[in-house]
């Protein structure tokens, strides 16, 4: 069935050429509810076609040296860079996130990681030994896997997308992406400036659409080597079991239940407004963000009290308000189950202090049919709780104090998940002691969401397998071998 003209219209890139498809599903405008946009629904065909396109690109691409690809990268990185502000735009009406956000965040830095990995990419060095005895030395040498499978969640849209195609094209590989099925826009807008950079057709193919369908049909094919995935860890599950049979090459980074440790010796006038941004930034949909909060007992009543007022100041409305803090959640769905943890929470007898229930929410005119919730704090909340033990991934953090060092890491340990951690203290023994302890593939000590994109970033336990970044995205987006020469 034809799309209808007034609303946009997502096409498939592959091959260098937008394609269109058989059918399309909606995608709603998170802010005010209503459908906008129709997004491909591609499944094994698209995928088939786009697995030949990237095939016969794979030997050409891959034969260029490190430094015409670094230059292509960097011309892709200018062009996003100058519609910075048209990505901003679409980003923030696509998903729900605030304009501010979409600017400050997450455009500049998907144009930053193509730059960073068409830097990273020159300096990379293999082993070499020696083995003088025996007359020998052995040396490794790396080769891109093939045809890259990137599979990414709809948070933050474009910056996780383009963290998976930099190092993918960067290493030499051909890819075939998918974004989520609900915020596909920006990605298809990068499409169109991928020949203009240089990128040659059938190296970054993008094929639209839900995950069970066009998903699951990347994953399962034979020929993609490599799946790279960031998104929810039931979805990780099921990714595991279908790439199995084929041995594939997996990266999996997946939900946290990220908490933040605040000690009596904490600058809370830098801590409180930090754990307020790390609990709500994005509406809380930031797989990073804090959402369990441990407060030592002698200054838990003064943080809860100053952590609320600051909660408070959170003005929620239209994301293209640049005065505003938080926008809409992604979707209906999300939105009320967001909503349904609070409920849980305080059947079971914990104390909401702010925000879902507590506080009323004034919205534009425009957007009373948006997905709204305030930031909402949760109190004496018991460890095993759902609200402390699952991820909500929306605007919901819950409060609970604790009395010693040993039995802070404990509960901090009690999740099935292992992301991110958080310390607020200004005893230097005890910062390195916790973080040392702490299950979690980051920790931030008195700051949060500061990014070194050299060095490993991923998840432990059910948080994901594999680790990003300069040298380990090159490691897993390549094969090594080992190479003995007798002389
Ligand atoms: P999701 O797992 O529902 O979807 C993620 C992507 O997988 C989407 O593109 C979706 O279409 C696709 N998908 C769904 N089912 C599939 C299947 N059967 N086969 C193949 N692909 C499939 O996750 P989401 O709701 O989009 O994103 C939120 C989740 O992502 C949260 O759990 C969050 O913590 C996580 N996340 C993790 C990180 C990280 O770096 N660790 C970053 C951002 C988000």
């Amino acid at each position: 069935m034809a799309a209808p003209k007034t609303l946009l219209v997502l096409e498939n890139f592959i091959n260098g050429k937008f394609v269109p498809c058989s059918s399309y599903i909606d995608s709603y405008d998170p802010s005010t509810g209503d459908v906008y946009c129709r997004v491909p629904d591609s499944g094994k065909e698209e995928v088939e076609i786009a697995v030949t396109a990237a095939r016969d690109a794979f030997l050409s691409w891959s034969s260029k040296s490190l430094q015409e690809r670094s230059q292509i990268m960097n011309k892709l990185a200018d062009l996003i860079e100058h519609d910075l502000e048209a990505f901003a735009q679409a980003e923030s009406k696509d998903q729900g996130k605030t304009i501010t956000f979409a600017r400050t965040v997450d455009i500049p830095r998907a144009a930053y990681n193509f730059r960073f990995f068409a830097s990273s990419i020159l300096h990379h060095t293999t082993e070499c030994t020696q083995m003088d005895y025996m007359d020998c030395m052995h040396y490794t040498v790396r080769t891109p896997v093939g045809i890259a499978g990137l599979i990414s969640p709809w948070n933050l849209p474009l910056h996780l997308l383009t963290w998976k195609i930099a190092p993918a094209i960067a290493s030499g590989n051909t890819v075939i992406a998918k974004p989520s099925e609900m915020t596909s826009v920006t990605a298809w807008m990068m499409c169109k400036l991928l020949g203009r950079a240089g990128i040659p057709p059938g190296v970054v193919n993008i094929v639209f659409g839900t995950g069970p369908k066009a998903g699951e049909a990347i994953v399962s094919h034979p020929e993609v080597p490599l799946i790279s995935f960031t998104g929810s860890t039931l979805t990780a599950q099921h990714i595991k079991e279908k790439s199995a049979p084929h041995w594939k090459k997996l990266s999996l980074e997946l939900g946290g239940k990220n908490p933040a440790i605040i000690f009596e010796d904490a600058n809370l006038d830098q801590c409180i407004p930090t754990t307020v941004r790390s609990s709500f930034a994005n509406q809380g949909e930031i797989c990073l963000c804090t959402s369990r909060i441990f407060v030592q007992r002698s200054i838990y009543n003064e943080f809860l009290k100053r952590f609320v007022e600051e909660t408070r100041k959170w003005k929620v409305g239209s994301p293209s308000d640049p005065t505003v803090s938080m926008g809409a959640l992604i979707s209906k769905e999300h939105l009320e189950k967001v909503k349904n943890y609070v409920k849980k929470a305080r059947a079971e007898g914990a104390r909401i202090l702010c925000g879902e229930g507590v506080d009323s929410l004034a919205l534009p005119t425009g957007n009373q049919n948006g997905y709204f919730m305030l930031p909402t704090v949760i109190a004496e909340v018991k460890d095993e709780s759902c609200c402390m033990q699952e991820e909500i991934f929306g605007p919901l953090t819950c409060v609970v104090l604790f009395d010693t060092e040993e039995e802070v890491i404990k509960r901090a340990n009690g999740v099935k998940y292992g992301l991110a951690a958080t310390i607020w203290s200004s005893n230097v023994g005890r910062v390195h002691r916790v973080a040392k302890r702490l299950q979690a593939g980051l920790v931030w000590t008195n700051c949060w969401l500061v990014r070194e994109l050299n060095l490993p970033f991923g998840g432990m336990k059910a948080s994901g397998i594999g680790r990003e970044g300069a040298k380990a995205s090159y490691e897993f987006f390549t094969e090594v071998k080992t190479i003995t020469i007798k002389h």
